[in-house]
């Protein structure tokens, strides 16, 4: 189990966890002020990826430290995990309200709207929704719809099966630890986590609490799901005309499952491969 799930979880998954969308949470003004600056002014998120591009022209020992001060901080205001598709059922089933909204990061790399993110709360109306509501921000909004989309479970999921199809990997986040405000569909190109963890090697999300394995009988070799992988857990061993799924670099995002057309690839507890039980 991860780190949050002994710290904010009680040893279980900590984003199954009810009282972790508890609107509760968000009688804190500290954290309220944190989930409204943040969608206010993405340009400070902008300055500080411009400050990861050039980590890797400082010294060895300025580029450790600065890589443990990020994730710390993050870790306090705004920390991730991927989910794979089962559990972001789990957690529709905990919620109440979902909105879907333009994607921050799309918006700060790409200049366009692509309304990959998710908010939610446990009471209709209330929670990250009615922040987001109040903010009235062209951001928040997209310069090109009517405002934010409120969306039925069934639609939110729908949604979701939708961009996993696309190749894109669900993670879930906090807003201030541990209150969990949205769900976002990453890649690596434009997804500004995926790139701050894996690109510039600072971790801001964690992994799944699972990792993919292979059923080697099943598999034909076809690479359909070599694409599909943004971590490297994947290669083509073409002695054995079959994919290698290496729990080292594996997320566990389950990506390549939904693209597998014979239910070669399932996920499993992480813990119980050894390779990977205690990668983060
Ligand atoms: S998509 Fe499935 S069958 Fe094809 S290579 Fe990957 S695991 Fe094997
Ligand atoms: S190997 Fe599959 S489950 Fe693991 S990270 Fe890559 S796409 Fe996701």
């Amino acid at each position: 189990m991860c780190e949050f799930c002994h710290t904010h979880g009680e040893g279980k998954k900590w984003y199954l966890q009810a009282r972790n969308y508890s609107d509760d949470l968000l009688a804190d003004l500290r954290r309220r002020r944190f989930i409204e600056d943040f969608f206010r002014h993405p340009e400070s998120t902008k300055d500080d990826m411009e400050r990861l591009d050039r980590l890797h022209q400082a010294p060895r020992w300025l580029q450790s430290l600065i890589r443990r001060r990020v994730t710390g901080r993050m870790k306090r205001v705004h920390y991730g995990q991927v989910v794979p598709l089962e559990d972001v059922e789990r957690i529709f089933g905990m919620v109440n309200s979902i909105v879907r909204l333009a994607c921050y990061c799309r918006h700060l790399e790409l200049g366009s709207e692509k309304r990959y993110c998710y908010g939610f709360s446990m009471t209709p109306g209330g929670g990250l929704p009615e922040i987001l509501r109040r903010l009235d921000d062209s951001f928040v909004n997209g310069p090109h719809t009517a405002g934010l989309e409120t969306l039925s479970r069934e639609e939110a999921l729908a949604a979701f099966r939708e961009h996993e199809k696309e190749g894109l990997c669900h993670s879930v986040w906090t807003f201030h630890a541990p209150f969990i405000g949205g769900l976002c569909n990453c890649d690596r190109s434009d997804c500004l986590a995926l790139k701050t963890t894996v690109t510039h090697g600072v971790p801001i999300l964690f992994r799944a609490e699972y990792v993919a394995v292979l059923d080697a009988a099943a598999c034909d070799g076809c690479r359909l799901c070599l694409q599909t992988c943004q971590f490297g857990g994947l290669t083509y061993r073409p002695s054995l005309k079959q994919v290698f799924i290496d729990p080292r670099w594996c997320y566990g995002c389950g990506v390549c499952r939904a693209r597998c057309k014979r239910d070669a690839i399932r996920l499993v507890d992480r813990r119980e491969v050894p390779a990977a039980a205690r990668l983060w």
